[in-house]
């Protein structure tokens, strides 16, 4: 065990890629960065971290803005309710710990998004404390080194690799041993085809010995993923476009929209023009125009599929459905939290 550690860390520290969030005490700043690195490669939550932490470089200056702020800076990341988390939860360090970041383990815990990886990750990161991390990197480390074939999706599994990674963990400097943990994952013992040549685990690595490397770690679960079909409605009154906020609990929520009507598919014109939410929307509007339809676009999220169509609609004059709509001069829409769905089809226009 000592000797798994003592290699990583070694094989770490000759290799590590040198990232602004590396060799940084601050939690706050830890924080952010586990967070965005959770849903992103390190190469793209790079920009979204440093414009980030530019713009909210604090727990107070992130707990005072507004949450459309923190969406917008978070806009093309996905996962937005984990942005939504970051913002209430630094609201609860201004309100429960007197503006100071969590030192303990189970206050870190209590935080709105924070879950046990980060929490182990703050902890041991930021404060040096003896909780090991336990992220996708450090199941594959762990599975094939120790040739492990327990589900890593399953209840028994998690509890496995929870006791195997305290087990291996350097309690004298957690922090360091965790980074290179996930660093070793994330370079060295990669998802297809490592290096196992230049590997320094080769000689006690079980999967390389068995030749397991494959169809190591298992996963149980096929992700069922559910189709959903958007018609959003691009709507132009004089130099102006309608949008709304997505209120209700599902994705996207807070985020902005046109007005989107959705279906069991995707609608043609005339199915369109036949729909009763459309005709609703536009009732009483002498002239409604359909002035283009974008070809489908699929926009892939981790349980879902979205396809969609965006309508460009020109309407001569409003009527009080459209009232509810917020009305936005084009130029400006950029100031709004957008899906990278609505985001990519701003981009073409
Ligand atoms: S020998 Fe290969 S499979 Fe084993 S730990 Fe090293 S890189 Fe991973």
């Amino acid at each position: 065990m000592q000797l798994f550690s003592k290699t990583i860390i070694n094989w770490y520290k000759h290799n590590k890629r040198e990232l602004p969030w590396r060799d940084v005490n601050n939690p706050y700043l830890i924080w952010i960065s586990e967070i965005i690195l959770q849903q992103t490669r390190v190469n793209q939550g790079m920009s979204y971290y440093l414009r980030f932490v530019a713009r909210f470089p604090s727990v107070n200056k992130l707990a005072q803005s507004e949450q459309d702020e923190v969406l917008k800076y978070w806009q093309g990341l996905g996962y937005y309710s984990r942005a939504r988390n970051l913002h209430k939860a630094a609201q609860q360090i201004m309100g429960e710990f007197n503006g100071v970041f969590p030192t303990e383990y189970s206050d870190v815990l209590k935080l709105a998004g924070v879950g046990v990886y980060t929490a182990a990750a703050i902890c041991s990161f930021a404060y040096n404390q003896p909780y090991s991390v336990v992220d996708g990197n450090v199941y594959r480390v762990l599975s094939r080194f120790f040739g492990i074939a327990t589900p890593i999706d399953s209840g028994v599994g998690v509890k496995e690799f929870a006791r195997l990674a305290e087990n291996v963990l350097d309690v004298l400097q957690p922090g360091l041993h965790n980074q290179a943990l996930m660093e070793f994952g994330a370079l060295q013992c990669v998802p297809v085809s490592p290096q196992c040549s230049l590997c320094p685990l080769i000689s006690n690595c079980r999967a390389y010995e068995l030749n397991l490397i494959s169809s190591l770690p298992v996963k149980k679960q096929k992700v069922k993923v559910k189709e959903r079909f958007f018609n959003y409605l691009f709507v132009e009154f004089e130099d102006k476009i309608f949008l709304k906020k997505r209120n209700e609990p599902d994705i996207w929520q807070n985020l902005y929209e046109f007005p989107l009507i959705e279906a069991d598919q995707l609608l043609t014109v005339s199915e369109l023009m036949g729909n009763e939410k459309f005709a609703a929307l536009f009732s009483g509007i002498e002239n409604v125009d359909i002035v283009g339809v974008s070809s489908p676009v699929k926009h892939v999220l981790t349980h879902r599929v979205i396809y969609t169509e965006f309508i460009t609609i020109r309407i001569s004059n409003k009527n009080k459905p459209l009232e509810s709509y917020i009305q936005v001069p084009v130029a400006e829409i950029d100031k709004y939290a957008v899906s990278r769905l609505i985001e990519q089809f701003l981009e073409k226009l």
